[in-house]
């Protein structure tokens, strides 16, 4: 069984990481969508409306599951018994930072990181521009599916 964890914040879940995860599942058996929790860190939307953003969104996909974690995202592999990482490409930046995760989780556990590279058409997207877009009243309904707007 090939299980891959695609770790992130989903605050909020958009059309970039939704592309990603259907476009994986191509590749793996399983793909267990986790949101980090971290005590320290400020979110928009709640774990709750997070979760059900995802579980709504993918209602109708066996394949994927939706988990929330704390801590180490290898730690979380383990206790899931996944061997693969997931993660979404949308620029040089984005490389740059996920090349020393990677190679820091590679240290850490038996895990092998997977890279997907994003549609060109989303690669301007990200949580963090629409939360920006949400606070200033701009319309973000081209960025996020369904579940989000509700
Ligand atoms: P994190 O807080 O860990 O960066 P995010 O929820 O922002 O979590 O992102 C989770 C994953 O989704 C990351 O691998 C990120 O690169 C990827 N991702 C986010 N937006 C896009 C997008 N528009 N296209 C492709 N991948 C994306």
């Amino acid at each position: 069984m090939k299980r891959a964890v695609f770790p992130g914040s989903f605050d909020p879940l958009t059309l970039g990481h939704i592309d990603i995860i259907k476009r994986s599942l191509l590749l793996f058996d399983e793909i267990i969508i986790a949101i980090g929790v971290n005590a320290d860190k400020k979110y928009m939307f709640s774990l709750e409306d997070r979760k059900k953003h995802i579980e709504d969104t993918f209602a109708n996909e066996s394949k994927i599951k939706v988990k929330t974690y704390t801590g180490l995202t290898v730690d979380f592999c383990k206790s899931e018994n996944a061997r693969f990482i997931l993660r979404g490409l949308r620029n040089s930046s984005d490389f740059t930072y996920e090349q020393s995760i990677a190679q820091t989780n590679a240290m850490l556990a038996d895990v092998e990181s997977v890279f997907i590279m994003c549609s060109p058409k989303l690669s301007n997207i990200s949580s963090s521009i629409v939360r920006d877009v949400i606070r200033n009243g701009g319309d973000y309904t081209k960025m996020v599916p369904r579940s989000v707007m509700l």
